[in-house]
């Protein structure tokens, strides 16, 4: 409060951290961000902000910014010296172009992430398509809601939550599976529970705060999540609570689904999933019998070898109830990143710019008139997605790699396969706004970006909502924005005027994008950054989707997938005998390159631990606070604390894994959705040793 007082400016702006979207102000005094609060006008958070958004501006004058561009001269082993931008961006070039002549376009990977404008996303999509010439870009939001975004594909024939907040607080019934929102996305969890009488379930292995919150928690078995949902739709069908008409009108495959949950019976799904066949007949009853029924999920959906199938899952239940496209019924993924959505509709990662398909010819013909290239120019499959990408790299197709934003070394599962494919690339090039970040220990060039607060745009929200981002300082040093970044690497490669005639700033990419994604089901061409900054955001498509019940899909009708319950691979043993999940905690974000730079956030939450049941806990002989090691068959991770604590079950124990110096995900396993390609954070198996007493 004391500080706001002194602000002489306030910036209406959005949050760059989580994918709720929440609408703040920054205060500045002389140029300097002082303070930071909740926009009491934006309609997603009403004032309110997180630990996370209320610090959020002191991470633009951080001390670990990067400032200026810096280069190893010599080799891995030599160290990174400050460059000029002339020679950074001149080296980039000549090095990767070297690269591509001698193994081919596609021996370049690019790995983005969710952290960028949108307008920057499209920016980024032309140079890596047009200008490098490469299809081998992704995201790391293939890390978060890549089975979200195939699993919508899956069901509906297109990306795109359905739903929106209001949904979430107007349903009878919200199931959040695998969703710990009062960690992750605390002030959407803030809007729970407003409505007298409405029921809150929670499915979750762990005790997290959001199952605190519930009416009811389902502390499942670890992966069982799909044999819950197939047990629900088994109970509704055997029960008559599902909406025929909707099914008739607007679904495919009723027939062979419920032939297909036919197995799935209250008794099957107890034993799968270690709930009672009464709590299951009692939450199919409540699901089925409510007026309007919300499913939310997060990352103990996505984080799965099965994360796709288990969406289309979820969508069933949806479908077969016909909660979806009305007020309070929807299937809504619950997305991670403040713009993971502007990565998903204006760039390459999991399809052609405006949700097109790279398979159709209709499509890329389409956006090839609109860019004004050829149709041969644009690519007929997806290229390698981040998982390829690494795997790529380790088999030596992928020789020179390009990281945007994103901090892999501590993010990515099996850091033992992420090493090798380092070592084996040839160039790897770091563009990030903080310096030194792990990644960068790999980092043959570093490109020092201005972050949130010092660039104009917008971001796209978990609910479609468009909003605005505005710079309330300037980048420090030698820093750039991201956009001028790969402005200035298209003028190098000779491109420029052809990709981006006449931009001199991220609103001409806005316009262009407008015209792109103009009569595309993420329609951004209705809307002005001033009419979003006005609104306090914007949704494109409406409030919720598939109002009409037509669907995406080639015959406009939505499709019930028969989804089997596949145990996962590495089960625990006699040798590695409890089940590691990891996640997060409200105080950080991902790896906490931005929060760890803040005193107040850090001193919250400084190091990582280990959660473990008690009953395992006195099994072991191990106290609380014990120094332990985590181990599985790859790595181990030394000198974690240990906390006893009735959060886990036994035989199951938790890591948060933002934290490089105990990195989870040296033990994590590198499993892979085989659709999605997104990873299993959530299960394997490790064995845990005393290293030293509390
Ligand atoms: Fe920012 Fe998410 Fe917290 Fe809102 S909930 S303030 S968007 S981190």
């Amino acid at each position: 409060i004391s500080e706001s007082r002194v602000a002489d400016k306030w910036t209406k702006t959005t949050c760059g951290y989580c994918s709720v979207g929440c609408g703040m102000l920054v205060g500045t005094k002389d140029g300097k961000p002082v303070a930071a609060r909740g926009n009491p006008d934006h309609p997603v958070n009403l004032g309110k902000l997180c630990p996370k958004g209320l610090s959020e501006h002191l991470i633009v004058e951080a001390p670990g910014r990067a400032k200026q561009p810096m280069l190893r001269r010599n080799g891995r082993t030599s160290p990174l010296e400050p460059v000029s931008w002339d020679e950074a961006l001149d080296v980039m070039v000549s090095r990767i172009g070297s690269i591509q002549q001698e193994h081919g376009r596609e021996s370049l990977g690019v790995i983005s992430t969710g952290q960028l404008l949108t307008e920057e996303f499209y920016t980024l999509g032309k140079l890596v398509q047009l200008g490098f010439r490469t299809s081998n870009y992704d995201g790391n939001t293939t890390l978060c809601m890549a089975s979200a975004v195939s699993g919508y594909k899956l069901s509906f024939g297109s990306d795109g939550p359905p739903g929106a907040y209001a949904d979430m607080e107007s349903a009878d019934v919200v199931l959040l599976i695998g969703a710990n929102i009062a960690d992750n996305h605390p002030i959407l969890c803030n809007r729970l529970r407003k409505r007298p009488g409405q029921l809150l379930i929670v499915v979750d292995p762990r005790v997290t705060k959001t199952a605190m919150m519930a009416d009811m928690h389902l502390p499942v078995k670890p992966r069982s999540d799909i044999a819950l949902i197939n047990g629900i739709a088994h109970i509704l069908l055997r029960d008559g609570l599902i909406d025929r008409s909707y099914l008739a009108h607007h679904a495919d495959g009723l027939d062979d689904f419920i032939s297909f949950v036919a197995d799935y019976t209250p008794e099957a799904v107890s034993k799968t999933t270690g709930l009672s066949v009464a709590v299951l007949e009692s939450v199919a009853s409540l699901y089925g019998h409510a007026k309007s029924a919300f499913i939310g999920w997060t990352m103990g959906v996505n984080h799965s070898t099965q994360g796709a199938m288990t969406v289309a899952a979820i969508n069933n239940l949806s479908l077969l109830t016909g909660n979806i496209g009305r007020p309070g019924g929807a299937p809504f993924s619950i997305t991670g990143q403040c713009n993971a959505m502007g990565s998903r509709e204006a760039s390459f990662t999991s399809s052609l710019p405006g949700y097109r398909k790279f398979e159709s010819e209709e499509d890329r013909n389409q956006l090839a008139a609109l860019w004004n290239v050829a149709p041969n120019d644009l690519p007929t499959r997806r290229g390698f997605a981040y998982p390829d990408i690494v795997e790529a790299s380790v088999r030596g197709e992928v020789k020179a790699l390009w990281i945007i934003a994103t901090n892999p070394v501590v993010s990515f599962p099996n850091h033992n396969l992420l090493k090798q494919a380092f070592d084996s690339a040839e160039f790897i090039v770091v563009q990030d706004g903080f310096y030194p970040t792990p990644t960068m220990e790999y980092a043959d060039l570093v490109l020092p970006a201005a972050i949130w607060g010092e660039k104009e745009g917008t971001y796209t929200n978990s609910e479609r909502r468009v909003s605005k981002v505005n710079a309330f300082a300037v980048p420090p040093g030698e820093a750039r924005a991201d956009f001028d970044i790969f402005v200035a690497i298209a003028e190098r490669l000779g491109v420029r005027d052809r990709i981006y005639p006449g931009w001199t700033s991220t609103h001409d990419a806005w316009l262009e994008w407008q015209r792109v994604s103009a009569g595309r089901m993420c329609d951004y061409s209705g809307f002005t950054w001033q009419q979003v900054e006005d609104a306090g955001g914007i949704q494109w498509g409406g409030e919720r989707l598939y109002r009409d019940g037509i669907f995406p899909r080639a015959n406009g009708r939505a499709l019930l997938h028969c989804v089997p319950c596949i145990p996962f691979a590495e089960q625990p043993d006699a040798e590695f005998n409890f089940i590691l999940n990891t996640g997060r905690t409200v105080e950080h974000w991902h790896t906490r390159t931005k929060t760890g730079q803040v005193k107040l956030l850090d001193a919250m939450v400084p190091n990582a631990w280990l959660e473990m049941n008690p009953i395992d806990a006195e099994r072991l002989s191990l106290r609380q606070h014990d120094r332990i090691t985590v181990t599985s068959r790859r790595a181990s991770v030394p000198d974690v604390e240990l906390r006893i604590t009735g959060i886990v079950a036994p035989g199951q124990v938790f890591m948060p894994f933002h934290f490089a110096e105990h990195n989870s995900n040296l033990v994590t396993l590198g499993d892979f959705d085989p659709i999605s390609r997104e990873p299993n954070y959530k299960q394997c198996a490790v064995r845990i040793e005393r290293t030293s007493w509390n």
